[in-house]
C-alpha cells in the first residue's frame, strides 16, 4: 500500500530533527512492505483533497510558528475535513501547540491555532527542558522523550491526555498530564524525535493511516526492535533520574 504523508511546513517547524519522525514511519512502513509518499504542504499550498492518510506537523518556536499560523487557519477546513474522515494528525510541540484554540506567545500575541484538540496554551517565562517518561494507560505502554517548551498547556476538562507524567514537566509542569489526543489527533511535547524509541507509537500511527488508506481494520507484523527498546530504556532511565516536576 501506498501511505500518504502531509507534511505541513517542513521548512519551519522541524527543530531537533522532528522530522526523523517521519523517516522512521517510512522505515517501518517498508519493512511491511508499504510506500510512504511524503507530500510538503508549505506555506500557500493548498491542502491536498482527501488523499492524505496521516499529517505531521513539528515543533518550531514562537517567530515560525507566528510565521506558519494564518497560514494555518486557512488550512484549518480542510485538515478538520481530513480528521473526520479518519486521517491521522500527528502535532509535536509548537505544531502541539497549534493544534490547539489558541497559543498566546511570549509577547502576549494571541496566534490562534485550529482547534483540532481541545487545549489553549499560555507561554511562562520559564522553560521545561528534559528528559520526559510517560504512561500511557489508554495502550499498556510508556512514552520516552526530550521535552522543551515555555508554553503551558491547558486541557479542556475531560480532554484526552497523551500520558500521565511519570518523570519530567509534561503539559504545564503542574497537572501532571502529557499531550492531548482525540480518536486519530494526537498532541506531544516530546522531541527527541518521539518515535524511534517509541516504536509502538509508530506503529499504532501506521496502523491507523493504513486503517484510513484501506478502510479496513487491521494489524502490522511486530518488528525486532531491540535497538529500538534499547533506546526507549536509556531514554526512560534519563528521565527517571531526573526525577519529578517543578
Ligand atoms: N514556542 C513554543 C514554546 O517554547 C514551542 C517550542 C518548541 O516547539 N520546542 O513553548
Amino acid at each position: 500500500m501506498k501511505i500518504r504523508v502531509g507534511h505541513l511546513y517542513p521548512e519551519y517547524l522541524n527543530i531537533y530533527a522532528d522530522r526523523g519522525n517521519i523517516a522512521v514511519l517510512a522505515e517501518r512502513a517498508r519493512a511491511r512492505g508499504h510506500e510512504l509518499d511524503v507530500v510538503p504542504v508549505g506555506l500557500g499550498d493548498r491542502v491536498p483533497a482527501g488523499g492524505i492518510d496521516l499529517f505531521y506537523i513539528g515543533g518550531g518556536q514562537d517567530r515560525e510558528q507566528a510565521l506558519v499560523a494564518p497560514d494555518l487557519q486557512a488550512k484549518s477546513a480542510a485538515l478538520h475535513d481530513a480528521a473526520g474522515e479518519g486521517a491521522v494528525v500527528l502535532g509535536v510541540c509548537g505544531g502541539y501547540q497549534l493544534l490547539g484554540r489558541l497559543y498566546r506567545d511570549r509577547s502576549g500575541a494571541d496566534l490562534p491555532g485550529v482547534g483540532l484538540l481541545p487545549l489553549e496554551t499560555l507561554a511562562g517565562d520559564r522553560r521545561m527542558i528534559g528528559d520526559v517518561l510517560l504512561e500511557c494507560s489508554w495502550a499498556d505502554e510508556t512514552l520516552a522523550g526530550f521535552e522543551n517548551h515555555a508554553g503551558r498547556t491547558i486541557l479542556d476538562s475531560g480532554a484526552e491526555p497523551l500520558g500521565r507524567v511519570i518523570a519530567g514537566f509534561g503539559n504545564d509542569g503542574a497537572s501532571g498530564f502529557e499531550g492531548c489526543r482525540r480518536g486519530r489527533v494526537y498532541g506531544t511535547y516530546l522531541h527527541g524525535p518521539l518515535l524511534p524509541r517509541n516504536p509502538w507509537f509508530a506503529d499504532l500511527l501506521l496502523e491507523e493511516a493504513l486503517m484510513h488508506a484501506t478502510g479496513e481494520t487491521l494489524e502490522l507484523e511486530p518488528l525486532a526492535d531491540e535497538l529500538e527498546h534499547r533506546a526507549h530504556a536509556v531514554s526512560a532511565e534519563r528521565a527517571r533520574a531526573r526525577g519529578g516536576r517543578f
